[in-house]
């Protein structure tokens, strides 16, 4: 997924940023693009590959936050969308995926520039990902059914009923994003609220909010009626917070960090809002002895090493059985030597920064945690060279269960690397986390794959594969690592609710 993916330059070096058209920066509320109602606010947009200032944008406050949740509401009482035809709600979807496929390679070039994510990456997945998505949940919108209920054994026999039940639209949907994947996850909480009949507030993560914004303005473009898709900025203790509270959001979608989200379910328990947590994880890639090293290697190193380490299922605690475990870590270990970390358009760059300083200095008290406990540095381990907030590919040998690089997500480019000497162990080992996100398993031998896969406690069990994900595909996370699902049908199930419809027909009528 790295280097594979990544253009090199005829010469080899590092051509300056692209300067792609920027978003003016303002809020999509009630189908206007307008400056908040307390201005002055302003977020640096900050390049991650060079720490320098992109643009500023304004934040929101609580004021705004309630004028979009009201301009959501007044939208989905409007008569004119609860009668809008669920193919034309498609539509609606539709012309905004020609509108990004329009824009792909503006809206790729600011994505890099704005998260660090390297180039080819950006355009090959993320904005993929974002086109697909639009156009995955178009073809929703026209699906939605319910279902029809024989009557019941328990009834009086002289009674006949008829039951069906309908699926019904929760209603303003506040959607919630983090800064790994900026504009896909906008999607994700924006197209299948809008196929399943909701209207959506957004708010994405201050730390990589243009995108989301550059979209505010091709929804307008697209012609959404106004209220339907409304985009908020801001921290989230402040508008993140005022959006969970708001009594007259029935959803949060949110996808983020475990502990956001415990604190996002303990504070809807007031309002009985529905949420979906996508959250953090401490995925296991494990290799099993007779894997097929040439592709479990690389595999193994990708799944940790893509994005920089910043995808909540990254592989970032590896299980090796014995026979192969030195042939493993010493391949594992010549990859993160020899990965080129760098700037996002440098188009020699292998591993792109991570998102800010502060996120770099977390990630090496982790690390520095892990040492202090007595892990051990094969590779890595510290701040790589540069401008922008880069690490080096890390890999921690010598590492035991309880140690906090072990338990603790660390979101970014550290794999701790595990020797299992008995496989009966193997299910123990991985299941010993407190997340339950994803795992792949790595070999040749069918059985042992699929029964592994039957026991391993996580969301998402890839098999000679990682980080794959498809909208066709249910995807959440398994004890601390989420509540709900998204994608397919089961995004239907979360975005609307049932409602039963009984009727008494009376056999004395049947006169025939
Ligand atoms: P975060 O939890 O700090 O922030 C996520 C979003 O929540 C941001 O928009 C933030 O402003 C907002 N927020 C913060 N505090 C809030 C509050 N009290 N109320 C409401 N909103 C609030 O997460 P992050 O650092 O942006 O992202 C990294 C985390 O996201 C990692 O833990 C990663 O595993 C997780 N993640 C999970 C998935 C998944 O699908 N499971 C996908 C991507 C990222």
């Amino acid at each position: 997924m790295m280097s594979s993916e990544t253009e090199r330059a005829p010469c080899g070096k590092a051509a300056p940023p692209p300067s792609p058209q920027l978003p003016r920066g303002l809020p999509l509320i009630d189908g206007q693009l307008a400056e908040p109602l307390s201005p002055g606010r302003l977020i640096d947009a900050i390049d991650p590959s060079t720490a320098r200032t992109i643009i500023q944008f304004h934040a929101c406050g609580r004021a705004d936050v309630d004028r979009a949740v009201m301009a959501a509401q007044r939208c989905f009482e409007s008569r004119a969308w609860r009668t809008m035809r669920p193919l034309d709600r498609g539509r609606l979807l539709e012309r905004l995926a020609l509108l990004v496929e329009e824009h792909r390679e503006e809206l790729a070039v600011l994505e890099s520039l704005d998260s660090g994510k390297l180039l080819g990456i950006t355009r090959a997945i993320d904005l993929q990902f974002t086109i697909d998505g639009l156009r995955h949940y178009a073809g929703w919108a026209s699906k939605i059914a319910g279902e029809y209920i024989q009557h019941s054994p328990l009834m009086p026999e002289d009674a006949v009923y008829r039951a069906y039940t309908q699926r019904r639209p929760l209603g303003v949907v506040g959607g919630i994003t983090p800064w790994n994947f900026p504009l896909g996850q906008a999607i994700q909480k924006i197209a299948p609220a809008i196929a399943f009949g909701c209207t959506v507030v957004l708010k994405p993560s201050p730390e990589t909010s243009l995108t989301t914004l550059r979209l505010g303005e091709l929804i307008l473009e697209a012609g959404f009626p106004a209220g339907a898709v409304n985009i908020v900025t801001g921290d989230g203790a402040e508008v993140g917070a005022a959006l969970v509270n708001h009594p007259a959001v029935r959803k949060i979608a949110f996808t983020g960090s475990t502990a956001t989200g415990q604190s996002i379910l303990a504070a809807s328990v007031g309002t009985m809002k529905r949420v979906t947590l996508e959250l953090g994880g401490k995925s296991p890639t494990i290799i099993l002895a007779d894997a097929d090293l040439d592709r479990a290697i690389p595999g193994a190193a990708a799944a940790v090493f893509a994005n920089s380490g910043q995808i909540c299922t990254a592989g970032s605690r590896l299980l090796v059985e014995a026979p192969i475990y030195d042939t493993v870590i010493e391949g594992i270990c010549d990859i993160a030597r020899g990965l080129k970390v760098g700037p996002a358009f440098d188009p020699a760059t292998q591993m792109g920064p991570l998102i800010s300083a502060q996120h770099r200095r977390r990630v090496d008290s982790m690390v520095g945690n892990g040492l202090a406990e007595g892990a051990v540095a094969l590779a890595g381990g510290g701040a790589a060279e540069g401008d922008g907030w880069f690490y080096k590919p890390t890999v921690l040998g010598a590492v035991s269960a309880q140690m906090s690089v072990m338990r603790e997500e660390i979101f970014g480019p550290v794999v701790c690397a595990v020797r299992v000497d008995d496989p009966g162990d193997i299910v123990r080992i991985a299941n010993d986390t407190p997340f339950g996100l994803a795992a792949s398993i790595w070999t040749r031998d069918l059985d042992r794959a699929h029964l592994l896969a039957d026991r391993i406690d996580a969301g998402t069990v890839w098999l000679n594969t990682h980080n794959v994900l498809d909208l066709a595909m249910p995807f959440g996370g398994h004890k601390l690592s989420g509540l709900g699902h998204e994608f397919g049908n089961d995004a239907m199930q979360a975005y609307t609710e049932p409602k039963a419809v009984c009727m008494r027909l009376d056999p004395g009528s049947m006169r025939y």
